[in-house]
């Protein structure tokens, strides 16, 4: 049985693809920009389906679970049952996704670290040490 989970892991793990791109850090109204790198994570048909059913699964635990709490179960069961195929449907479609990214504010040249998002450039994001907005663009 180990060996089986293992090599399913060793699958689940190839199926998924990660991607560096090179990107520019732009300030704001401004064309003063600076070079960063983001990781792009590319899900294959088999993963997303993967994920969409785990998605949908936890989605109607969640409906289980909440059948024994009181007076709030009327609401809750029947949103988790509901919300289950429409947040699988959404992880499914999902391909891609910028997993992270880093580069330098062109505004204070801090570190700037580009968190977790859909992939979809140019980014706004906001800079953690002058609070600055920063645009993420394809160079
Ligand atoms: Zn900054």
């Amino acid at each position: 049985m180990k060996i089986l989970a293992g090599s399913a892991l060793v699958f689940y793990s190839a199926a998924m693809r990660i991607d560096k791109v090179p990107v520019r850090l732009v300030k704001s109204g401004s064309s003063t920009s600076t070079a960063g790198e983001i990781e792009i994570q590319y899900w294959e048909k088999r993963e997303r389906t993967l994920r969409a059913l785990k998605f949908t699964g936890l989605c109607w635990a969640a409906a289980f679970i909440s059948i024994a709490l009181p007076i709030v179960h009327f609401v809750l069961v029947p949103a988790f049952l509901l919300l289950g195929p429409i947040v699988g449907l959404g992880v499914l479609n999902r391909e891609s996704q910028i997993l992270r990214g880093s580069g330098l504010c062109p505004h204070c040249q801090a570190p700037f670290v580009i968190a977790k998002a859909p992939n979809q450039l140019p980014l706004s994001d906001v800079c953690t040490s002058c609070r600055a907005e920063v645009l993420v663009e394809q160079t």
